[in-house]
């Protein structure tokens, strides 16, 4: 039993390349300043969308959509989520999955259910505080990343940038600790201020340099780089 605080019907932006559903799992361990769905923080939401209903959807769109997306909140925080992605992969769905990758033992369960993995990494690791409010977040984070890159599932690793939480100098020694470490499909995408609930970053969001300019320094590094601004 999964529970879902909302349902994207079509989109062709949560997995690149693909037609997908996304399911907008409840729940999230961390309080990122500039997070544009701060109704999902919470475990619970008189919002949710019952389990079955989801899936009378999902049935609905079998064979018109490629596949369908576990996004957050933070999937794994959830006890449902693997049971949840067998019913769907058994509709025929390749499955997604959006993770900040803080539950290792829930993401090892989840992982060979997955077809593609899109992973936030949000600052530097020993920095990772700074942004998600939670002491001890980047060791998960990293562990999380190893994991993936270790599973060989298809992955994009994908930092939120803004400003006043990631300068531009710290972005890059993300991306160069990023290739280190494997990754191979990076993409950048800059805070938009739509949905989030923190007045004063959605003031200071104001750049410098372009996002394109800064990603320039750093597009040689990986197989695949995408600036989303
Ligand atoms: S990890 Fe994602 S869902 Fe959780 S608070 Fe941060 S931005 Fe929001």
């Amino acid at each position: 039993m999964l529970h879902v605080g909302g349902l994207t019907p079509l989109s062709t932006t949560d997995w690149p390349g693909m037609l997908a559903a996304v399911v907008f799992c409840q729940g999230c361990p961390w309080r990122c300043g500039y997070c544009h769905n701060p109704g999902l923080i919470p475990p619970r939401s008189e919002h949710e969308i019952p389990w079955e209903e989801v899936m009378a959807f999902l049935r609905r769109r079998q064979g018109l959509l490629d596949g369908v997306v576990f996004s957050g909140g933070e999937p794994t925080l959830q006890a449902g989520l693997a049971d949840a992605m067998r019913e769907v992969r058994a509709l025929g769905f390749k499955i997604g999955l959006h993770t900040g990758g803080m539950y290792g033992k829930r993401l090892a369960e989840v992982l060979p259910l997955v077809d593609w993995v899109g992973m936030d990494v949000k600052a530097p690791f020993a920095d990772y505080v700074l942004t998600t409010g939670v002491a001890g977040s980047g060791e998960r984070a990293l562990e999380g990343l190893q994991q993936v890159i270790a599973s060989g599932v298809d992955h994009e690793v994908r930092t939120t940038v803004h400003p006043g939480l990631l300068p531009d100098s710290d972005l890059v020694e993300v991306s160069r600790d990023l290739a280190g470490r494997g990754v191979k499909r990076y993409a950048i995408q800059a805070f938009r201020s739509q949905g989030c609930g923190n007045e004063s970053l959605c003031q200071s969001a104001t750049r410098e340099r372009s996002l394109q300019d800064v990603g320039a320094e750093m597009a040689g590094l990986f197989e695949a780089f995408t600036i989303r601004a």
